[in-house]
């Protein structure tokens, strides 16, 4: 069978949640036993979103192999439980990044180089490029943006020609639309919709299938009126009504038919109904939980919702896994003081000091550490939160005030946190901290090592910092223990209180590799020890 791909464009507005919708037609076709994977072309000039600031795009993902991508990646992981790579995630920065690259290498000598052919050329043959790898039947493509902005327009255009060079029943488009409810009227509004598709038509491309985002359901008469004016079959017009969790979402698809319309547009012969077995499983313990638990994660990027979505859905996996609903609170890290952290953290029953970088919110970070180190309450540190375990240590523990990271403070008497030896020769921001998957070797015996149920992992980072090995010494004597180091540099990985009840702080990012079939050990445990807290308080 040739590969298959699937475009999925979106119109009206942005946040439809494309995302979701990818992520779920791929879920249900990879559980029609087919393999599958998503990539996202996102049309901002960033080669990567790794220099971008939490509040402009949400968070940055990291994958496997080190690449800084959009936070659409980890839903894409989430849902297929298949890990994504750089090749996963292209920007229009990176495609001008190659273009302009060869044209100075000579590779178009003669050649005016333009947008089209050359431009829609490396945008074709990325979206070609896993297809090739032998390695997935069907490649969803989810194009950023909406149809109509002028940045994606050669996204579209390389989607249309796409479309006409494939064979007919190698390709697929999924339009991703919004049916605005008017209360005044009480009326779902449809022309919002055709005029997307009109536009998304007049660049050439013919949508198979509408999905339309809507918060009522849709009849069949008004499904008929977008069929007709959008030029597509009845039966090709489908709702995506708002869902009470985004795992739930697959589910809706299905029984929407999306996925059966997908197997015969490609024609996938023998494909048998979708085996969701232990997806449905999760979602009966998500909607059923025994429980609540009250876990505060203190940040500084708490105003935006996506900023730290894989830590959000690292929680709902392990609520579920625990039968019990998380309660997350989300603290700006730069309203925490010694004064009021008290009354700030009193409700909870675990505490997540979030990743991040600079100063702004930091010493928010460190009352909160202390807070939770003094009172027993369940603590995981993640990357700066790690970091700020290790200063609070420092200064509270060991008694110098002075210490702290040199990220802040390159002349601290006692630079606890110090830059890595490799990056003090980096002077460019973009995709040079220390990104991907890294070894660990966990101490047997230690917390981090029970829950994980083994000593050797693997875990994703993205930090230039780390802990200045120089003190290691001083930290062991005084009760704090790097539990997980990495096994070729030594750099550590872990440190735990082995005289609190639960305290783990760790220099990876934990909530990359987290699934709802697969929830990570270290939430997991999190949560299952605030349940512990709560009974016991
Ligand atoms: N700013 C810290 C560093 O670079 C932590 C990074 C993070 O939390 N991802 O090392």
């Amino acid at each position: 069978m040739n590969p298959k791909y699937i475009f999925i464009t979106g119109g009206v507005a942005s946040s439809l949640g494309k995302g979701i919708i990818a992520s779920s037609l791929a879920k249900l076709l990879q559980a029609r036993g087919l393999r599958v994977t998503i990539q996202k072309f996102d049309p901002y000039i960033n080669i990567d979103p790794g220099t971008l600031n939490p509040y402009e795009h949400g968070e940055c993902y990291v994958t496997e192999d080190g690449a800084e991508t959009d936070l659409d990646l980890g839903h894409y992981e989430r849902f297929l439980g298949v890990h994504m790579s750089k090749a996963n995630n292209v920007t229009t920065g990176k495609i001008y990044n190659t273009v302009i690259t060869k044209e100075r290498e000579g590779a178009y000598l003669g050649k005016t180089v333009q947008i089209v052919p050359h431009i829609t050329d490396e945008i074709k043959r990325r979206m070609l490029l896993l297809g090739k790898t032998g390695d997935y039947d069907i490649i969803l493509t989810e194009i950023g943006g909406t149809v109509g902005d002028m940045e994606s327009q050669p996204f579209v255009e390389a989607v249309r020609q796409l479309q006409w060079e494939l064979p007919e029943e190698d390709c697929m488009s999924v339009h991703l639309t919004l049916i605005p409810y008017l209360s005044a009227a009480k009326e779902l509004k449809t022309k919002p919709t055709q005029h997307s598709v009109q536009m998304l038509q007049q660049s050439g491309v013919k949508p198979d299938v509408i999905v339309c985002r809507t918060e009522h359901p849709l009849n069949q008469e008004l499904r008929r009126k977008i069929a007709l004016f959008c030029n597509v079959k009845p039966g090709h017009v489908i709702q995506s009504i708002d869902a009470w969790s985004i795992y739930q979402v697959p589910l809706n698809m299905h029984e929407e038919h999306l996925d059966e319309l997908a197997v015969r547009k490609l024609q996938i012969e023998n494909f048998n109904e979708p085996n969701l077995t232990r997806w449905k499983q999760f979602l009966t313990r998500l909607q059923n939980p025994a429980h609540t638990v009250n876990i505060t994660l203190v940040g500084k990027y708490v105003e935006l919702q996506d900023a730290y979505k894989s830590i959000q859905e690292a929680f709902v996996h392990a609520g579920a896994a625990n039968k019990c609903k998380v309660n997350l609170k989300t603290v700006q890290s730069e309203n925490v003081n010694a004064e009021n952290v008290d009354e700030i953290l009193k409700d909870a029953e675990g505490i997540l000091v979030a990743p991040g970088f600079g100063e702004r919110g930091l010493e928010g970070k460190v009352c909160a550490v202390k807070y939770a180190r003094e009172k027993g309450i369940p603590f995981l540190g993640i990357c700066l939160g790690m970091q700020m375990c290790v200063v609070e240590f420092a200064r509270n523990v060991l008694g110098w005030p002075d210490a702290a990271s040199m990220e802040v403070n390159p002349d601290s008497g006692h630079p606890v946190i110090c830059l890595m030896e490799e990056q003090k020769k980096t002077k460019i921001k973009g995709g040079t901290m220390r990104l991907g998957a890294y070894d660990c070797r966990l101490e047997a015996g230690s917390l981090a090592a029970k829950l994980y149920g083994k000593t050797d992992i693997r875990e994703r980072h993205r930090h230039r910092f780390e802990f200045n090995s120089q003190y290691l010494e001083d930290f062991q004597k005084a009760g704090m223990i790097a539990t997980g180091r990495n096994p070729e540099s030594g750099l550590v990985e872990v440190v735990e209180l082995p005289s609190h009840p639960f305290f783990i702080g760790t220099q990876f990012h934990p909530e990359y590799k987290s699934t709802p079939e697969h929830p990570h050990p270290l939430f997991d445990g999190l949560v299952a020890a605030a349940l512990k807290y709560q009974e016991n308080n």
